[in-house]
């Protein structure tokens, strides 16, 4: 057993950590208040290679391991856990299915994603569709050598910056999960309109709605056979759900620094605030957990870089990061009185923005259903119980 990183691991996560102190950290209230994502950011880490960096190079990419992507998410989570959710948990989803299409795809939409010039937005969820994704409405018809899309996808994640979307669509409605198929649509063709949300959190992210009326695509533009892209776009969450729950570790990491370094210099009944067991005590329970939690993400990507599944382990800590983490983010916030409560501390910033990691990529409920699924077998599942 070996809990070192390599050397290159380490340069890596050295140079993406001054990255973040002088062009992420700086600005992170600054694009939340602006309701902004920063597209000069995303360009920036294009040309360092941290877009879709577990991409072959063969294929454009610099081939890190999945540790490394682990590495990459976190550092920059420690300035700006909202960011991340854009440039690499989506961007993951993204790369892994770019990646799995034809030249006309690799060429005209994986290496401008992974160049930072165009940004993507994985559109699964729809209004009457989240949690149980196969009931989705959206329909993609053949007609000659293009397809005609129509349908409503929600709650995506940059989707008001979005250059490209990649939507899961039915081609064969009577065929469950394998009637779905994934299509590459560019967000200016003519029949898509975009609405944008007003969030609590992640506010620079720009999440929001993508209408498509008869969006017409080359057939070039489907990623893999029809009915293949449920699988595929499935795949990514083994590793996205454990980038996902990093983003939320490293910022309540940060927050538990912040608040060590507060309560030994702040002073109340003539001594340090961290003299006393009850302010101390929480933050000794917090780095515990956490810490935990962390080695249980990096022991998931270690074993996806050994061709393991990790369906389990990615559940267990999707469900458990964001939970320890806004608690943890919560207590440091109260530990820092009234201070903590102003906009002038991230930590309010930082609690809206954890909250976030809850929900996406799956709740915790279904994240605990996968582990379910691990633990007890298929046939134990809710949905699968009525089918009998
Ligand atoms: C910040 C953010 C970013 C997002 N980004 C994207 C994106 O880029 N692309 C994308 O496609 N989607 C995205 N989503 C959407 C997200 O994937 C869905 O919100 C999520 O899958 C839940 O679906 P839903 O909102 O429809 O909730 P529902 O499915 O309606 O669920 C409502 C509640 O019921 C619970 N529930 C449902 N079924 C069960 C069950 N069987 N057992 C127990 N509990 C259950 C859920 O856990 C949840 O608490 C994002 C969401 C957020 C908040």
């Amino acid at each position: 057993m070996d809990f070192e990183f390599t050397a290159e691991e380490k340069a890596l996560a050295d140079m993406v950590r001054k990255f973040t102190e002088k062009e992420v950290a700086p600005f992170y209230s600054k694009w939340d208040r602006e309701c902004k994502f920063p597209r000069n950011i995303n360009k920036k880490m294009g040309e360092l290679g941290l877009l879709g960096s577990s991409v072959s190079p063969d294929k454009g990419g610099m081939g890190v391991s999945h540790v490394a992507e682990g590495l990459i998410t976190e550092e920059v989570s420690k300035g700006d856990c909202s960011l991340t959710m854009s440039t690499f948990v989506v961007g993951h989803l993204c790369a892994v299915l770019l990646e799995q299409g034809n030249e006309r795809i690799r060429k005209e939409f994986l290496e401008p994603f992974l160049s930072g010039d165009t940004i993507p937005a994985f559109c699964m969820t729809e209004p009457g569709a989240g949690t149980d994704a196969v009931a989705m409405r959206t329909r993609a018809i053949q007609k000659g050598a293009a397809y005609i899309l129509n349908g409503e996808k929600s709650g995506i994640t940059a989707m008001m910056d979005a250059d490209i979307a990649l939507v899961f669509a039915k081609t064969d409605p009577d065929a469950g999960a394998r009637g779905v198929s994934c299509f590459v649509v560019p967000t200016d063709l003519p029949g898509i309109t975009r609405q944008s949300y007003e969030d609590m959190g992640c506010k620079g992210i720009t999440r929001g709605s993508i209408f498509m009326e008869d969006v017409e695509i080359p057939e070039d533009y489907m990623i893999g056979q029809e009915g293949t892209g449920f699988k595929m776009g499935m795949q990514g969450f083994d590793v996205s759900r454990i980038l996902l729950s990093l983003e939320g570790i490293a910022p309540a990491m940060v927050s538990l620094e912040e608040t060590i370094r507060h309560t030994t210099q702040r002073i109340a009944f003539d001594r340090p605030l961290a003299t006393f067991e009850g302010v101390s005590f929480p933050i000794v329970e917090h780095i515990s957990i956490l810490e935990a939690v962390r080695l249980l993400c990096y022991k998931g990507l270690w074993m996806r870089d050994q061709g393991m599944s990790t369906s389990k382990v990615a559940g267990m800590v999707k469900w458990m990061a964001p939970r320890f983490s806004t608690n943890a983010i919560r207590d440091c916030l109260v530990l820092h009185g009234h201070y903590g409560y102003t906009q002038e501390f991230p930590l309010e910033q930082r609690l809206r923005d954890v909250m976030a990691v809850e929900i996406a990529d799956g709740t915790s409920q279904v994240s605990k259903l996968v582990v379910q699924r691990e633990i007890f077998g298929r046939e134990y599942l809710p949905y699968n119980y009525r089918n009998r």
